[in-house]
């Protein structure tokens, strides 16, 4: 591969550094600072057959434009460097098989295949780091508008837009409305009628717009690999009352919402070691050698 001319941005044009809760992409302070095409008034003039004079974007405009896609996504703050170039599959099957799923989405997505995925696996298999990676190229390389929700701030923010006087409606607007929405950490909460009513709202709206979705869920098909609230702890004492704690997606979001999940995304299932508890991160790579 040829040398970057661009040390920081990979000649992209783009960096992004984490600020607050939300990956921010800003121009290159590099390469960037001013359009050496339209020196930064974002447009050309061009002569047309008659002599008019004819203003026409500059290919910079795009670039501001992916730039305010990538930022409004609020993609969280750890995930701003996560590409899939670099992402550490660390010789996990299941997860390179996501990953390679992941990337191909956006050529299904270009035929027309609206319906999305849905992530299940375990706490840290990297899952969220998975959704990020895809968000930012939807935004940066494709050009798409798209939304990261963590299910429960999702829920905090509509409680606290009620404290505002905002209706439901009023709230779920950008949900029901962006081209292609991600739900991270799906059957997180309490299970409460209010949150799983939120929960089928949204659903139905994006399943009946035919809009994609991409969820994240601890949950699984199975309660030997669900990982809930509950249960997963690391303390040894598990046991079966652990067990019987832990409940599959299907109870966790009811059939009528599964269903629905069903029909709108395919289920990919990632296992793997927790790869933020130190211990598997050894395990793992010892049994490589
Ligand atoms: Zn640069
Ligand atoms: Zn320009």
């Amino acid at each position: 591969m040829k040398k970057p001319k661009c040390a920081i941005c990979n000649d992209t044009g783009i960096e992004i550094v984490p600020r607050g809760r939300f990956a921010a992409a800003d121009r290159c302070s590099g390469c960037q600072t001013s359009c050496q095409i339209c020196d930064g008034t974002g447009y050309l003039f061009e002569l047309d057959e008659n002599g008019r004079e004819h203003a026409q974007k500059c290919q910079c405009q795009d670039l501001s434009y992916r730039i305010m896609l990538y930022n409004n996504a609020q993609i969280p703050s750890q995930f701003y460097d996560a590409t899939f170039e670099n992402f550490d599959i660390s010789g996990n099957p299941s997860l390179k098989s996501a990953l390679d799923t992941a990337r191909f989405s956006f050529k299904n997505y270009q035929n027309g295949k609206w319906e999305g995925l849905l992530f299940m696996g375990g706490v840290g298999v990297g899952k969220t780091r998975l959704v990020s990676t895809m968000l930012r190229d939807y935004t940066l390389k494709y050009g798409i508008p798209c939304l990261f929700k963590e299910f429960s701030s999702l829920l905090s923010e509509i409680k606290s837009g009620y404290d505002k006087g905002l209706s439901e409606t009023n709230l779920l607007e950008s949900i029901n409305n962006i081209d292609i929405l991600v739900i991270d950490e799906l059957g997180k909460g309490r299970k409460s009628d209010w949150e799983i009513n939120i929960l089928d709202t949204i659903i139905s709206n994006r399943y009946n717009m035919r809009k994609t979705t991409i969820f994240t869920t601890n949950y699984t098909d199975s309660k030997s690999t669900s990982l809930g609230e509950t249960a997963g702890q690391k303390d040894g004492k598990g046991g079966a009352a652990e067990s019987e704690r832990r409940e599959t997606l299907e109870q966790r979001v009811y059939s009528r919402i599964y269903s629905r999940l069903k029909g709108m995304t395919d289920f990919i299932v990632i296992n793997g070691p927790d790869f933020r508890d130190p211990r598997n991160r050894y395990t793992t790579r010892s049994k490589k050698r």
